[in-house]
């Protein structure tokens, strides 16, 4: 079987982990921090706090944000069920924003108008999180402006986005002949530098672009909610004089002062992570050669190819493609099923949440996402990794072929 998506482990990998091991730390070393400055480096932002999963990163970055009970969190349909759940920890309230039919992101015009609608009843969110999908970069200037229209905060879920990044389009001042002009250039900007959000999130499973076996990241340029978020990452508990309601009884002493949780990362994770950095850069660009192979190879079937936004490069955390079923005599689970058969191990990312029947007990129906409801019909997910070869990729193109032939 060929799987949708598959880590790969080095010897160096297998040394840092093998020398955490041997050394004085297991937990709340030197290595945690080392990879929180790695990350924070490569993103360009000004503060990282590793943790146990990308679930606790979107729990603990809502709480810092103060979602509670009688809040709203907003996010994309087509996501892990993690995008949604955190609002449901803090006692908040999840709707979702329908996706754009071709990026698969949450789409900023239909955010818009429910932004509008909300408005007139009361009820607006207080954090939207958009998800990158697939690796793709969401249209975050135009989310940010309604931000700050609206009032709301932004999670980016980058789950799958580790290693993406986007232009835009910035305004400089230059001097030419004449007087000073204004010009626009483009910047690019990296997933995590938190230019249009307040906190942006990274997953490190396995079947994500770099690997820690469990774990995630929280990254922000706001030193309040980064010790914030520290905090609530282990208890609540401080050993910061300053952060105290009193002066320090002695040596031993902490304060607890405010209810966190155990979402630490181990030593043993981060040295893992930092060995897997050095390769990032690799990694998306092997995942970008292959999703243009894909898209060569593709060339004629009758499928839609994942289309893109030239103002984005993508971290292709997935190569999902779209049957059209008018043109296959078979059906989405047949098609599916016949790969499955040939060993190809083709997955489906994702079920809408709002049709999980925990969504559903909340009242969510059917018809409310028809986008996600489409997408969900016709999607399918080729396999994605690092590690995939050309001729696996062969062999994935002419099972596919084998089994949209009617
Ligand atoms: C994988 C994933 C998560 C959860 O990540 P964990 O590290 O497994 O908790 C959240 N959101 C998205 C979009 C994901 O793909």
């Amino acid at each position: 079987m060929i799987p949708y998506g598959l880590q790969e482990i080095t010897q160096a990998d297998v040394d840092a982990v093998g020398e955490v091991l041997r050394s004085d730390f297991l937990t709340q070393g030197p290595v945690v921090p080392r990879f929180e400055q790695t990350v924070a480096d490569y993103c360009g932002a000004s503060h990282a706090i590793a943790v146990n999963s990308a679930t606790s990163a979107l729990h603990i970055a809502c709480r810092a944000l103060g979602l509670g009970p009688g809040d709203w969190l907003w996010t994309s349909p087509i996501t892990f069920v993690a995008s949604a759940n955190c609002a449901l920890y803090c006692g908040a309230q999840v709707d979702f924003v329908d996706i754009d039919p071709r990026t698969y992101n949450l789409c900023p015009r239909m955010l818009e108008t429910k932004l509008q609608q909300a408005e007139r009843l009361c009820r607006l969110p207080k954090i939207v999180v958009p998800v990158h999908f697939s690796g793709q970069p969401c249209d975050m200037a135009a989310i940010h402006a309604l931000g700050e229209k609206y009032g709301f905060k932004i999670i980016e879920d980058a789950s799958h986005a580790i290693g993406a990044s986007y232009h835009t389009p910035d305004t400089v001042k230059l001097r030419t002949k004449g007087p000073w002009q204004s010009r626009k250039s483009p910047k690019t900007i990296k997933i995590g530098a938190g230019t249009h959000s307040d906190i942006t999130v990274f997953s490190f499973h396995p079947v994500k672009i770099i690997t820690t076996a469990e774990g995630g990241m929280v990254l922000t340029n706001n030193r309040a909610l980064a010790e914030k978020i520290a905090l609530l990452r282990s208890h609540g508990i401080t050993r910061d004089p300053a952060q105290m309601t009193h002066e320090s009884d002695g040596p031993w002493y902490y304060q607890q002062i405010d209810l966190g949780y155990n979402y630490r990362m181990t030593e043993l994770q981060a040295a893992l992570g930092v060995s897997q950095m050095t390769r990032l850069d690799e990694y998306v660009a092997r995942r970008r050669a292959l999703a243009w192979r894909y898209d060569e190879l593709l060339a004629g079937l009758p499928v839609t190819k994942p289309w893109q936004d030239l103002n984005t490069h993508s971290a292709w955390h997935l190569y999902v493609i779209r049957l059209q079923l008018d043109k296959i005599g078979k059906t989405h689970r047949e098609v599916f099923e016949d790969l499955r058969a040939q060993g190809i191990g083709v997955n489906l990312h994702y079920i809408p949440i709002p049709t999980q029947p925990y969504y559903q007990r909340m009242g969510f129906k059917p018809g409310d996402h028809p986008e996600a409801q489409r997408y969900y019909a016709e999607a399918i997910s080729l396999p994605m990794f690092q590690t995939l070869t050309n001729t696996q990729q062969d062999e994935v193109l002419s099972a596919l072929r084998k089994a949209i032939q009617a």
